[in-house]
């Protein structure tokens, strides 16, 4: 089943997603119905939170890495590795915007899968920013928290002012801290 995905305004986007405590088959409808939708929308990841659930499950394939969507339950970052060069991110929550914006190279990843066991994903480049993207979510953390110079955010004003986002929605982009 397709969910609708909330957008910025919406309070939940910035709340603490919740550990899940058994992955049951509740978990596992969920999980689908994020994978329909993700591709109905034409994402590359998607958070529980992003359907209006406070879990920490998220959702991920990128095309071109990945030959199944990959479900992460209660993930964590391990370690992350140097710097990438920035990559312009996209987010469903946030539409029509897009953000420059620099993250750990390499991740490795602990998480739990569909039947509960644990598992470690090392994932670098595209697979490992959306992975590090998606996570942010679950800590209620968008891709507007990441801007890091005053032009940047002009830039980014502009671009939600062409898509007519409403002044109210344009506010809430975090003031760039020196
Ligand atoms: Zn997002």
């Amino acid at each position: 089943m397709i969910r609708d995905i909330i957008t910025l305004g919406n309070p939940m986007l910035r709340m603490k997603s919740k550990p899940i405590s058994v992955v049951d088959q509740e978990i596992r409808m969920l999980a689908l119905d994020m994978i329909e939708t993700m591709y109905y929308a034409n994402g590359i990841g998607l958070s529980a939170v992003q359907v209006g659930v406070l879990k920490r499950l998220f959702v991920c394939e990128i095309p071109e890495y990945h030959d199944a969507p990959f479900v992460l339950i209660n993930p964590v970052i391990k370690l992350s590795a140097a710097k990438n060069a920035a990559y312009k991110e996209g987010c469903l929550s946030i539409p029509h915007v897009q953000i420059e914006i620099e993250r750990s190279k390499t991740v490795v990843i602990e998480y739990l899968d569909l039947d509960g066991k644990p598992r470690t994903l090392t994932e670098s480049e595209l697979p490992a920013i959306c992975l590090q993207h998606e996570i942010d979510h679950l800590d209620g953390k968008l891709i507007i928290d990441k801007l890091i110079s005053e032009e940047q955010r002009n830039q980014l004003v502009l671009q939600m002012q062409d898509f007519e986002y409403s002044k109210a929605l344009i506010n809430l982009v975090p003031v760039v801290k020196r």
